[in-house]
Formats: structure tokens, C-alpha cells, sequence
């Protein structure tokens, strides 16, 4: 059996647990720049604010409602989500985050639902956030009674495939449209209801080897897991990475090469924590840097490859590299919206490629950095590039504070 965990309303369920104001109370939080809504309360939900809606196009009912909003605060929902899905895993030995929150279970024991229910009553109590359990044979399934238990209060949060109202369910699934389905988005809805299948019940039944031939091999397999055949294992193990990327969309325009060096220098620093927290080398660099396509009218692009003759991960080296290769595309009078890098060719950190000792010194130099910044603060010592606060940061006005990864913005109480 498998069971799929997913928190409740992620991003705004993070804020609550630090705003006790605004339990019960219709909150939403924005995208990157504040562009977007990304996470709705129930209460938001009810009064008609949809998901991925422009925020400007929102204002109106945001206003007329008195709705609580946030700019995304990555680093607490990261952080967050960090504890949930280390608390989950104790509850199964194969755990496989599918996504910042969730995760999917292999479940052993034979009491599902009991099972269920203690996960999403222990979340709570331990981490103060709200979880749906869904439990199937397969992952469509759990996904499914995921949704269920989501949409459907009845049932507190689990729903079991192998439940004791399985009539109540195959009920649900005549009256659910297929669109509700894990993976099927509006165009294949489109498709597959021309031939007169509209309810997951009706694919359900659909003649799988007919399936095939007209949508192929994934949605043949849809067909199997709604029926209890897993195609899907639950996989625990995490392929190791090809490519780490890091880039962004300026709160506003950069155009100055100190500025865009010092963005990127900032990428270069978190992109090069996380290959050696992952125990991860490079030995190339890709760099970009565009302008506003939309607001301009045309894309000016410009990007390079740099090499490194051996494999590392020295936030210095890396840098060192950046800034040559900006040098070489960087061009005066753009008005620069974006700006990335993408560390390649990326490989376990074992064995080493170039003068030992010279190495040795150097990563205990970068792992004394690492342990000084993980100690004091985030960005207690940085690149001489890099600016503390930065003209391009991003528009972000109403964001809330680091509670649980910054010393100096705890939670106050009192
Ligand atoms: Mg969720």
C-alpha cells in the first residue's frame, strides 16, 4: 500500500504557524516579485481568488475581503519542509518527496487507515501543520484519495482505498470529472472525453491495450493503477543531480556590470553550498544574462560556457570564472531583467584531479567558511563582490520573517 502525504495549503499554512491572527481568516501568498497568487487559504479559496491569478487582477476582491497577503518566504517554507518530510520518513522505510510538500509512503502495516489517521494527527501535534493522507495500491489511487480527502471534510483529512467506505468512493469517482486526475491536465481532458469517457469511473473501465493505441503508453498505465496495478513504484533513492541551476528575474533593472557581477557572484555562493552539501564537483559554468523580452520587444541574450581544468567546489574558483566569463558578454546600455548560471557536468566529489595538497588546503578553508556561515548568519562572510544589500533584490513587500533558520528573527513573543 502506499500513502501519499501532502500538506494543506503549504505556503500559507508555514505563515499561520507564526501569525496566530490569521487562522480562520482568508490569506494568500505571491510568487517571486510578488507577481502571482501561489498558496490560498480555504477561506481565500471560497471567495473566488483562483490559483496562479495576477495579483493585480485580485486587488479588487483582496481589498473588498480584508485578505492577509505574503510574499513567498522560501527559506522558512524550505526549511519547513525539511522537518515534515524528515518526520514522515520515520512512519516508512521507502519515502520519495515528490514535491516541496509531499511524499509518498510504502505502508506495511495493515491497519491503513488507523495508520493514516496517527500520521496526520502526530504532523500536527509536532509540527503544527495540516496534512490530507491519501492510501491506495498505487500512486493514481493515493493521489486520488488524497484529493478526496482534501475536497471532502466527511472524511478528516485520510482516505483509504481499502477503507471501509469503499462504496462511497467508486460513488466519488462516477461524479469526478478525470481532469482531477494526477497528470492529466485540460488538453488531454479534451481528448479523452471525445470518445465518451468524462468520470474517473469511465476510464477506470476503459479497455486498457484501446487506451494505448490512441494516448499511449502513460495513460495505459493511468488505466492499470486506477484499477490496483502499480506501474509506479514508490523509489526512495534520489538520482543524483545532472545540473544545478540558479537563476532569477530582477526586482529591477541592472545596468551596471558591478551590480550583474554581484548577482551572479550571490548565485555562484548558493549554487556552490549546495554541490558540496551534496558531495558534488564541476568543472563548467554557464552563464546568461537577458533583458526584458516582453517589455522590450526583443530578447537580447547573452551567454557563455567556462571551463575549469579540474573539478571543484570552491565558491572562489567558481567565481573567478564568472566574472571572466561576464566580462566577455557583458555589453553596456541593456537594461538586464534576468540573469542565471548552471554548474554542469557534475560529479561525486571522491578522489581528486589536481595538486592533493593544495586541495586539501582549499576545502578546509571553504568547509571553515561554510561552518562560520552556518554558525552566525547566512551571509556572515561573502565574496568581496557581492553586495549585502543588493539594488536588484527582489520585490517582495510584504514577506514575513525567517522564524526558524535566522537567529535574529525568532518569533517574538509578548
Ligand atoms: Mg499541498
Amino acid at each position: 500500500m502506499i500513502a501519499l502525504v501532502d500538506v494543506n495549503n503549504f505556503y500559507v499554512s508555514c505563515e499561520r504557524l507564526f501569525n496566530k491572527r490569521i487562522q480562520n481568516k482568508p490569506v494568500v501568498v505571491l510568487s517571486n516579485n510578488d507577481g502571482c497568487i501561489i498558496s490560498r487559504s480555504d477561506e481565500a479559496k471560497k471567495i473566488g481568488i483562483k490559483m496562479g491569478m495576477p495579483f493585480f487582477k485580485a486587488k479588487k476582491l483582496i481589498t473588498e475581503h480584508n485578505v492577509t497577503v505574503y510574499s513567498s518566504n522560501y527559506p522558512l517554507y524550505a526549511d519547513l519542509s525539511g522537518r515534515v518530510m524528515n518526520f514522515l520518513n520515520q512512519y516508512s522505510v521507502d519515502q520519495e518527496v515528490y514535491s516541496i510538500d509531499e511524499c509518498f509512503l510504502k505502508l506495511n502495516q495493515q491497519e491503513y487507515l488507523d495508520y493514516g489517521y496517527s500520521i496526520r494527527y502526530e504532523v500536527f501535534k509536532n509540527l503544527g501543520l495540516p496534512v490530507c493522507v491519501g492510501i491506495g495500491k498505487t500512486k493514481t489511487l493515493a493521489k486520488l484519495a488524497n484529493y478526496i480527502a482534501k475536497k471532502y471534510n466527511v472524511y478528516e483529512g485520510v482516505v483509504s482505498f481499502e477503507g471501509p467506505y469503499r462504496k462511497d468512493l467508486e460513488q466519488i469517482m462516477i461524479e469526478t470529472s478525470i481532469s482531477n486526475l494526477w497528470g492529466v491536465g485540460g488538453r488531454l481532458t479534451k481528448k479523452i472525453n471525445e470518445l465518451g469517457i468524462y468520470s474517473i469511473w469511465e476510464l477506470k473501465l476503459a479497455n486498457p491495450k484501446w487506451i494505448k493505441q490512441l494516448f499511449g503508453i502513460n495513460i495505459e498505465r493511468m488505466v492499470y493503477e486506477l484499477n490496483g496495478v502499480s506501474c509506479y513504484p514508490v523509489t526512495s533513492k534520489k538520482l543524483p543531480q545532472k545540473q544545478i541551476i540558479c537563476s532569477r528575474s530582477f526586482g529591477q533593472k541592472i545596468r551596471d556590470f558591478k551590480s550583474m557581477a554581484d548577482a551572479l557572484i550571490t548565485f555562484v555562493q548558493k549554487a556552490s553550498l549546495k554541490l558540496r552539501t551534496q558531495g558534488l564537483q564541476t568543472n563548467q559554468v554557464f552563464i546568461f544574462i537577458r533583458n526584458n523580452r516582453f517589455a522590450e520587444k526583443r530578447l537580447i541574450e547573452n551567454s557563455i560556457t567556462m571551463r575549469c581544468e579540474y573539478y571543484t567546489n570552491d565558491s572562489r574558483i567558481l567565481n573567478r570564472l564568472v566574472i571572466e566569463g561576464l566580462k566577455k558578454i557583458y555589453k553596456n546600455d541593456i537594461d538586464y531583467h534576468k540573469a542565471g548560471i548552471i554548474l554542469g557536468n557534475l560529479k561525486e566529489s571522491f578522489g581528486v584531479n589536481y595538486d592533493y595538497s593544495k586541495e586539501v588546503a582549499e576545502s578546509k578553508l571553504i568547509d571553515t567558511l561554510d561552518a562560520i556561515n552556518r554558525k552566525y548568519a547566512k551571509d556572515m562572510i561573502v565574496s568581496g563582490w557581492q553586495n549585502k544589500n543588493p539594488l536588484w533584490g527582489m520585490k517582495q513587500l510584504n514577506k514575513s520573517k525567517r522564524y526558524t533558520t535566522s537567529w535574529n528573527e525568532l518569533l517574538e513573543v509578548g
